[in-house]
């Protein structure tokens, strides 16, 4: 049940660590269960699909946008999302804060990291990263939006070695002045807390299996 295993999950998180209950492809039934249960905080995955859930839930219900987002369809992002996590290049940085501007909003945003084995992840590599904040359009930027930290996946492998060193490197990339650190996800949360995660993303263990 969705309300027995989020309260199983409060009690496992440790203080500080807050709790995305990713609910892509589940049906807003499944997310009012949740949001009866206390959960506020939900992450999705596809613009149309938050568009489309967004009208349906009350309105202290804070939308994170975890999803690989093209350029085109930032407009619902911006207008539902108190937090986009998967900023994985300087363009769509560009295009959300032209979007947020636009909208006279601020936007929270996050970078994604790409250091998992998987060639078909997003994100920046930590050089990429690197390079990025040298070249100062963060700040030319942030009237629009607001860099709040780093987000990243583990390699999908069973090697928990594996598994805490890519979540050493996203850590590692967190740049100075920021406080989000978004990792982990329903079988690796824990290694990734353990590692400094301080905002973990889960889905399956909340609402079980999604339905493609
Ligand atoms: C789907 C998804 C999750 C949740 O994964 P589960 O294994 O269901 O917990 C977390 N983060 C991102 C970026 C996702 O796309």
């Amino acid at each position: 049940m969705i309300k027995t295993e989020l309260e199983a999950l409060r009690h496992e998180l440790p203080e500080g660590v807050t709790l995305v209950a990713v609910s892509k492809f589940h049906p807003v039934e499944a997310l009012r269960e949740a949001y009866d249960a206390g959960q506020r905080v939900f992450g999705e995955s596809r613009a149309q699909e938050l568009q489309a859930k967004a009208p349906l839930m009350p309105a202290d219900t804070q939308w994170h946008f975890i999803g690989h987002l093209q350029t085109n369809k930032v407009r619902p992002v911006v207008s539902h999302a108190a937090l986009i996590h998967s900023v994985d290049s300087p363009r769509l940085l560009r295009a959300i804060a032209a979007e947020a501007r636009r909208q006279q909003r601020r936007t929270d945003v996050l970078l994604q990291l790409h250091v998992a084995q998987e060639e078909t992840k997003f994100g920046f590599t930590p050089d990429e990263l690197r390079d990025f904040l040298a070249s100062g359009e963060i700040e030319e930027l942030a009237d629009a939006v607001r860099v709040r930290g780093v987000m990243g996946m583990a390699s999908n492998v069973d090697d928990t070695d594996r598994i805490r060193a890519d979540f050493r490197a996203i850590r590692a990339a967190l740049p100075e002045g920021c406080d989000i650190v978004s990792m982990g996800m329903s079988d690796d949360w824990q290694i990734a807390v353990e590692e400094g995660a301080n905002m973990v993303r889960i889905g399956s263990r909340i609402f079980g299996a999604r339905e493609y």
